[in-house]
C-alpha cells in the first residue's frame, strides 16, 4: 500500500494505526488452518464508532480490503489477513453500555469479552446464554459475526437467538441500526439475522443489543461414562425420548478423555470409554437429572451426580477438549452437524473413516445439537503424502455429514477454510443469490474478501 495512503489514515485516526511487524504477524491470522498466507499492511485498533466510520470511508476511497477482528479465536480462517488488507481490530471497543435488568437486555460494544458480559449481568441474576468454549477470550462482536454456538445452546439456542439489535458500519462508512430492543419485532426483512453469521463480509458490527436470560435457581450435573462412543451417542437420543431438555449435553470420545488426562492430570479414561456430560437447570433440575440418570443407567452407563466443584471442573475440562494447539494443514478440527437421529451412524462411520485413511481422530460434540468437532491429524514427519490423506479423510467426513442431511459447519463459520465445501451443500441458485446480496452491501468487494461465501 502506498505510504501516503496510510499516512492519510494515521492523520485521521492518530494513535490507532500500527505497522509494527510484531503486530502485523500477530493480527494476521486466527486459530484456523492457513491456506493462503498473507500479511496485513496495517492494524487499526478502533476506539469509537466514528473512528470505524472514518476508516471505512478511507478504505472505500482507496479500495483497501478490511478484515474485521475480535479476539482472533475463530477456527475457520475468517479473520486471516488477505493480500493488501488492513486488520480492523475491535478489541478496544469493550464497554458494556447498559444493562436493563427488567427488560432482560444489555447493550455492548463489539469488543466485550463473552465471559465479562456474563460476570456483569450475573449481579442482576441474569446470564448471556451463548457460551462458546472460547468464552473467556472471544468477543461478542466475533460471536455475532460467526453466529457462535456453545455448550448451553442445547437449551438456549445460538447467538442469533440472543441478538435483538445491531449497529453496523457499512462498507462506505454509513452507520445503520437494525432490529429492536423488544424480544418480538417483524418489521421489514430481518437484517439483524442476516448480519449475524455474515463473518465480516457485509459490515462492521459496532454495537450489539443482546437478550439475557434468568440465571437458573438450580443446576444439576451428571457424568455418564459408557464403554464406547456409539453407545454414548445413543444416550443422547434416549434423553430426548424421555422428554427432558438438558441445558448442556456434551459428548467426548475415549481419545479426547486420554488427551485431557495427559494434559490436565484428570482420570477420566479410567472411568469409561466415552463421556456424556449433562447439565439440567431451573426449578425442575433435580427431577430432570433423576429421569436422565435412570434412562442412561438402563443403557449400561455408569452415572454419577457431581457436586458443584467437580461439576465445574468437568465442564471446564470439556471447554479445553479441543486442545490448545492452533490448527494447521496437519491438524484440522471440524465442525459438521447432523440431524440428531443420525448421530450414532455418523459417529460409527467416523471411526471407520479414520482407519481407512490412516489418520488420527478424536471427537468432541455438542451432542444436544448434533454438532460434532472431529479433529483429524497426521504426524508432521510424514510430510505431504500424509497431508493429502488427511484432506481425503476431511472431505469424506464432510460428504457423509451432508449425505445424512447435515451441514459443513454447525457454528464455526465457513471462513476461508471451508469454502471448498460450500458448493457441496448449497445449490448454484443459492450461491448466486448470496453473491448478489454481498454485491449490494459491498459493491467494491472490500469487506473480508474471499471469506464465508463463494462470490
Ligand atoms: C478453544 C476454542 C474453543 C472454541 N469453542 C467454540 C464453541 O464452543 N462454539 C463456537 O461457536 N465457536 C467456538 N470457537 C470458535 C471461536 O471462538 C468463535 O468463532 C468466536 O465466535 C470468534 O470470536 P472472536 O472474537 O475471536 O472473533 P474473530 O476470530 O476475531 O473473528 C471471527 C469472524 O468474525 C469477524 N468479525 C469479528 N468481529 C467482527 C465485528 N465486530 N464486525 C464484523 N465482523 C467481525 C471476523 O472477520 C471473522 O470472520 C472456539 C475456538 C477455540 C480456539
Amino acid at each position: 500500500m502506498l505510504r501516503e495512503v496510510l499516512q492519510e489514515l494515521e492523520s485521521a485516526l492518530p494513535g490507532c494505526v500500527s505497522t509494527n511487524p510484531d503486530d502485523l504477524i500477530r493480527y494476521s491470522r486466527d486459530q484456523g488452518p492457513v491456506l493462503e498466507p498473507a500479511l496485513a499492511d496495517a492494524v487499526i485498533r478502533a476506539r469509537s464508532v466514528e473512528g470505524v466510520q472514518m476508516m471505512m470511508q478511507w478504505a472505500t476511497r482507496h479500495r483497501v480490503p478490511v478484515v474485521s477482528r475480535g479476539a482472533g479465536s475463530g477456527v475457520s480462517g475468517g479473520a486471516h489477513a488477505t493480500e493488501g488488507c488492513v486488520i480492523l481490530s475491535l478489541e478496544l471497543m469493550d464497554r458494556i453500555i447498559e444493562v436493563n435488568a427488567d427488560d432482560e437486555t444489555a447493550v455492548v460494544e463489539p469488543g466485550v469479552i463473552n465471559a465479562d458480559l456474563n460476570t456483569a449481568v450475573a449481579e442482576h441474576g441474569l446470564m448471556y446464554a451463548p457460551d462458546p468454549a472460547s468464552y473467556r477470550w472471544s468477543t461478542i462482536g466475533g460471536n455475532v459475526a460467526t453466529n457462535a454456538g456453545g455448550l448451553r445452546c442445547a437449551k438456549y439456542g445460538l447467538t442469533r437467538d440472543s441478538v435483538l439489535a445491531l449497529k453496523v458500519v457499512l462498507a462506505d462508512g454509513t452507520l445503520i441500526s437494525t432490529g429492536h430492543r423488544t424480544f418480538k419485532g417483524v418489521a421489514g426483512y430481518d437484517l439483524t439475522a442476516l448480519m449475524t453469521g455474515s463473518e465480516g463480509t457485509l459490515g462492521v458490527v459496532v454495537q450489539v443489543t443482546v437478550r439475557l436470560r434468568y440465571l437458573p435457581q438450580e443446576v444439576h450435573t451428571l457424568a455418564a461414562f459408557f464403554d464406547d462412543f456409539p453407545r454414548a451417542a445413543a444416550g443422547v437420543l434416549a434423553i430426548g425420548r424421555a422428554r427432558v431438555q438438558p441445558s448442556i449435553l456434551e459428548l467426548l470420545d475415549g481419545r479426547t478423555l486420554d488427551a485431557l488426562d495427559d494434559v490436565h492430570g484428570s482420570d477420566l479414561r479410567r472411568r469409561g470409554g466415552s463421556l456424556l456430560l449433562i447439565r439440567t437447570d431451573g426449578f425442575g433440575a433435580a427431577a430432570e437429572a433423576e429421569t436422565i440418570r435412570a434412562v442412561l443407567v438402563g443403557l449400561g452407563a455408569g452415572v454419577s451426580q457431581e457436586g458443584s466443584e467437580e461439576a465445574e471442573r468437568l465442564v471446564e475440562l470439556r471447554r479445553h477438549s479441543r486442545g490448545d494447539d492452533v490448527d494447521d494443514l496437519f491438524r484440522v478440527g471440524e465442525d459438521v452437524a447432523v440431524p440428531k437421529s443420525r448421530l450414532v451412524d455418523y459417529v460409527e462411520a467416523l471411526e471407520a473413516m479414520a482407519e481407512r485413511y490412516a489418520v488420527h481422530l478424536k471427537v468432541v460434540a455438542h451432542a444436544g445439537d448434533g454438532n460434532l468437532h472431529p479433529t483429524f491429524w497426521v504426524a508432521r514427519s510424514e510430510g505431504l503424502e500424509a497431508q493429502s490423506r488427511l484432506d481425503e479423510a476431511l472431505d469424506a467426513s464432510v460428504r457423509l455429514a451432508l449425505e445424512l442431511g447435515g451441514t459443513i459447519t454447525g457454528e464455526h463459520g465457513v471462513g476461508q477454510y471451508k469454502r471448498r465445501w460450500l458448493s457441496w451443500e448449497q445449490e448454484p441458485a443459492v450461491l448466486d443469490l448470496q453473491a448478489r446480496i454481498k454485491q449490494i452491501f459491498d459493491p467494491l468487494g472490500i469487506l473480508n474478501p474471499g471469506k464465508a461465501i463463494v462470490a
